[in-house]
């Protein structure tokens, strides 16, 4: 049949579930469906490799806004503005990570394991699109959080610890904060777990 597919979930061929490796008959008939959200295919039939932990991903240079929400869910997201394809596909398999991409060829390489093209352009419908395809909501617990600018993991800190940094305002109206020990960012409810609710609802 060719080279796997990232959005090809089942083929059936003759109402017989086949993999990439069939060769094409005269008179064959196929049916082709992509991922579907709610039906659950036997494992062993299933053309898409299942990610077998809590997903990390990396994605191409076109996602920088997804790469931001993604972190914010406190997803382990790799991402910079200036990768190259192979960069991308050497991580990857390098940190067992899942590609996200709007360029289907760098996702039908031959090393790439776990990969989802994107399809949306509105950065929120693809967050929704990748939640819905790796059932992310299993794994948010609602208190974990990345920086969205370098995706390490955030710190609790003390109000008093970082008081003298504070505007005014949020020094009256905020008592929560986490703080991103590479960046030595501050956020705190507001700016950034708020949104994030929002996001999630
Ligand atoms: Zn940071």
């Amino acid at each position: 049949m060719g080279i796997p597919h990232p959005e090809v979930a089942l083929i059936l061929r003759n109402s017989q579930a086949i993999d990439f490796s069939y060769l094409v008959q005269p008179g064959d008939f196929f049916s082709v469906y992509p991922h579907l959200y709610n039906l659950k295919l036997p494992t062993a039939k299933s053309l898409l490799s299942k990610y077998p932990a809590k997903p990390k991903f990396i994605l191409d240079v076109h996602l920088g806004k997804l790469a931001r929400y993604l972190r914010r869910f406190g997803f382990d997201t790799a991402y910079r503005n200036d990768y190259q394809d192979q960069e991308i596909v050497e991580q990857a398999v390098r940190d067992k990570r899942i590609i996200l991409s709007r360029d289907l060829g760098l996702l039908m390489r031959k090393k790439v394991k776990w990969a989802k093209f994107i399809w949306h352009d509105d950065p929120q419908v693809q967050l929704k699109e990748v939640f819905l395809r790796f059932n992310l909501d299993q794994y948010y617990p609602g208190q974990e959080s990345r920086c969205v600018n370098c995706n390490s993991k955030l710190i609790e800190i003390k109000k008093e610890e970082i008081i003298e940094r504070l505007e005014p305002k949020t020094k009256k109206y905020f008592e929560k904060f986490k703080y991103c020990q590479q960046c030595d960012k501050i956020y705190w409810k507001g700016s950034h777990f708020e949104e994030t609710e929002e996001l999630l609802d």
